[in-house]
């Protein structure tokens, strides 16, 4: 778990270093994924590149050719897998530096978070905690957005982790893996989806009338059974842009892949956030996305 969290911390300090207004959000988010492929990794889900009012969700399109924007504030949230085991976590790059406070708040909610993570604390203190440090410094959480377990193949497996006290007494087991992530905003607080959807995950074979159709859920089957999937990923299957995407949403449509739209701050509001993965200890943590 330590290697794969590693190596997307690498991935994704790359990615940063490579965001500048006018670069294309689509070069960043294939060197990104080359990156972790090269040294041999799978990747525990596309790398998600939201700018500004987007908080989670959002990659590249096939053939992108959007730009980082004057200004923009970018989540990097990135993870890399191997024989199963999965990392995930996140930072935000603020290219102007003028909502650096947010950013600020979104980092140390995550490490005051992290000071209470140990085997038996409950999951509504660690979440009063990120809402506290947050509010304090003038922001809000999202709050219909959190922390997780992470399994096998599982990147989003049984436990909650809110970033509010939901009064969820659910307590951290030593041993287990969990990611936590503060979102901040100066919106509402809330995020919904947007229209965009280019992150799917497979979820069972189905019977389909086009062969377009049949071809690309044969191809997720064997090239995407389990981690989640970026539509750019399978334009070798079916070579017109159009047709992949209407065969995309026949899937969709057939229960056979789950779409994950990207989430935008309902209010408009700027979106930070910071996230990291741990071990539950006896009496502390280990951060594993170092
Ligand atoms: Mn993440
Ligand atoms: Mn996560």
């Amino acid at each position: 778990m330590k290697e794969v969290g590693a190596a997307s911390k690498e991935a994704m300090l790359k990615a940063r270093d490579m965001i500048k207004p006018g670069a294309r959000i689509l070069d960043v988010a294939e060197a990104a994924e080359k990156f972790l492929r090269d040294k041999g990794y799978g990747l525990a889900f596309p790398i998600n590149l939201s700018i500004n009012q987007q908080a989670a969700h959002f990659t590249p399109t096939l053939n992108d050719d959007s730009v980082f924007p004057e200004g923009a504030v970018v989540k990097i949230d990135f993870g890399a897998e191997k024989e199963g085991f999965l990392s995930d976590g996140a930072i935000t790059l603020d290219i102007s530096g003028r909502n650096a406070k947010m950013v600020e708040a979104a980092t140390m909610a995550l490490d005051n978070a992290i000071s209470h993570v140990r085997a038996g604390a409950e999951v509504c203190k660690i979440g009063g905690v990120i809402d506290e440090t947050i509010t304090r410094m003038g922001f809000k959480p999202v709050k219909n957005l959190g922390g997780h377990g992470v399994e096998e193949h599982d990147l989003h497996a049984g436990i909650f982790i809110p970033n509010f006290d939901n009064r969820d007494d659910t307590v951290l087991e030593e041993g287990e893996v969990i990611a936590i992530e503060p979102f901040v905003t100066d919106g509402r607080g809330l995020v919904v989806n947007s229209d965009a959807c280019e992150i799917y995950s497979y979820l069972g074979g189905v019977s389909l009338r086009s062969s377009d159709s049949r071809k690309l859920l044969e191809y997720i089957d064997s090239n995407h059974p389990t981690e989640p999937f970026a539509v750019r990923w399978l334009s070798n299957v079916i070579d017109s842009k159009f047709r992949l995407y209407a065969a995309v949403g026949e899937l969709v449509r057939a229960g056979a892949i789950e779409p994950h739209n990207g989430l935008i701050e309902s209010g408009n509001g700027m979106v930070t956030q910071a996230e990291a993965e741990l071990l539950v200890q006896k009496d502390g943590c280990e951060i594993i996305t170092k």
